[in-house]
């Protein structure tokens, strides 16, 4: 998108340290949302970092909560199909679910069951990838439905936490990355 937006973009953000608890510096990117211009270099930017061409994907998967906030724009935008990855419990049955770890404890993401089909190229997209659990999650459970991973797109990366390597030889692009 250019230098001067990326910077523009990047000043909206908001970090609160000690949120959600002690030790964590939440980047938080509403800021970047109420702003009409930052919101229009948020999807022109993932628009232009695809990390494959829109042609080698048909469908866009966004993971609750944030993913949802702007996954929808960008598929939208690309005349492709969005995908709800939601947290256990959310969407009535029928729904094909997928069981991780969390640094403490067990977490379940669910799609419905006709939301993958079979062969589906999906791009997986959120709005920040830490240690890469979330996305590896929604990757094994669009696997799981018979769907084929494209790649990933992030409007943040944090450093030092090789999220992105995690989640195994997929093309990824990120807008802004932060420690
Ligand atoms: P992870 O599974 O560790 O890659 O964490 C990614 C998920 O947790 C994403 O859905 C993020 O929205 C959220 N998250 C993790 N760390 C942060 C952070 N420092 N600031 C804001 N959100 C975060």
């Amino acid at each position: 998108v250019g230098r001067d937006k990326a910077e523009y973009m990047t000043s909206l953000f908001r970090s609160v340290l000690g949120f959600p608890k002690e030790g964590i510096n939440f980047r938080d990117f509403m800021p970047v949302l109420e702003d009409a211009k930052g919101l229009q270099i948020l999807l022109e930017g993932l628009e232009k970092a695809l990390p494959v061409p829109a042609d080698s994907f048909d469908s866009v998967a966004g993971l609750e909560a944030r993913g949802f906030l702007f996954g929808p724009a960008l598929a939208a935008r690309l005349g492709k199909g969005f995908i709800a990855v939601r947290k256990a419990g959310k969407l009535p049955p029928p729904v094909i679910g997928e069981d991780y770890t969390l640094e403490y404890g067990q977490a379940r993401v669910e799609v419905e069951s006709d939301a993958v089909s079979s062969g589906e190229r999906v791009l997986i997209v959120d709005d920040l990838i830490a240690t890469g659990g979330t996305a590896k999650a929604a990757t094994d459970l669009i696997r799981k439905c018979g769907g084929t991973i494209a790649g990933f797109s992030f409007v943040m990366q944090l450093e030092g936490l090789d999220g992105i390597d995690s989640l195994g030889p997929y093309p990824t692009s990120t807008l802004v990355s932060m420690p």
